[in-house]
């Protein structure tokens, strides 16, 4: 039965279209910490509207890119497009974050502290592949295969409800040689909303997001509306009102 759901979920799966940008001088976020190393030509400057909003008001956000909601209840948009730019290390993301991201990095070094995108895009037959991986890793151990394919969950979001499969979500991680994780996880949790990035799963905050807390997994949606998620510390699905 399950091994039916699963088929059915990777088959309806979502095929987002993909055009990978490579532009080989700018593409320097892994490395590189020269502070004016990012061009603005790979990215459509109307997607990127900052026009002032109050969460307040009856804003319809379900067009707006930067706020679709992706988690165990919501799937990816059917027909989703997405137009990446591929990282020095090869991990790829959304064009249209690729700016506010090379901004973060590059003040991010100028204080001593070196993240890495270490997950960016991940593909549908990636994630399926992420979740068979576990369901083998615990099948391993001994489990049954339906047991196997619930204990997974736990671990693994199902193919076309991770929100790395937008493009937009990313998990950072320091470059080892020169500061800790934890270095990088302080200063994202202090300074990434001034750049458009949320903590996506914040501490204490699971019973909502239903994931555990990531300090490296951070979700774009632009300045205005991470200065008021992260001022009122709350997760996405609350802002969108949808917990
Ligand atoms: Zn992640």
């Amino acid at each position: 039965m399950k091994k039916i759901f699963f088929t059915i979920i990777a088959i309806t799966a979502i095929v987002a279209t993909v055009k990978i940008f490579t532009k080989s001088d700018d593409l320097n976020l892994y490395n590189d910490s020269s502070a004016d190393n990012f061009s603005a030509d790979n990215f459509s400057a109307d997607s990127f509207s900052t026009d002032s909003f109050s969460a307040d008001d009856n804003t319809d956000f379900t067009d707006d890119w930067r706020l679709i909601l992706v988690n165990s209840q919501n799937a990816i948009p059917e027909n989703y497009n997405i137009d990446l730019v591929q990282l020095s290390n090869g991990v790829s993301v959304d064009s249209r974050i690729y700016p506010d991201l090379q901004q973060m990095f590059d003040d991010a070094r100028k204080e001593g502290v070196y993240p890495v995108v270490t997950e960016g895009y991940r593909t549908n037959q990636q994630q399926q592949d992420m979740m068979n991986e576990k369901i083998d890793s615990f099948i391993n151990e001994g489990y049954s295969l339906e047991v196997a394919q619930n204990l997974a969950l736990d671990w693994v979001a199902l193919p076309g409800k991770s929100e790395h499969e937008l493009g937009i979500a990313l998990d950072i991680n320091a470059d080892a040689d020169f500061c800790s994780d934890n270095d990088v996880y302080d200063w994202l949790a202090d300074n990434a909303y001034k750049y458009g990035f949320i903590l996506r799963y914040p501490c204490g905050k699971e019973y909502i997001t239903g994931i555990d807390y990531e300090p490296w997994h951070y979700r774009y949606v632009g300045t205005d509306y991470a200065s008021q998620i992260y001022s009122k510390r709350i997760t996405l699905e609350e802002f969108l009102g949808v917990e």
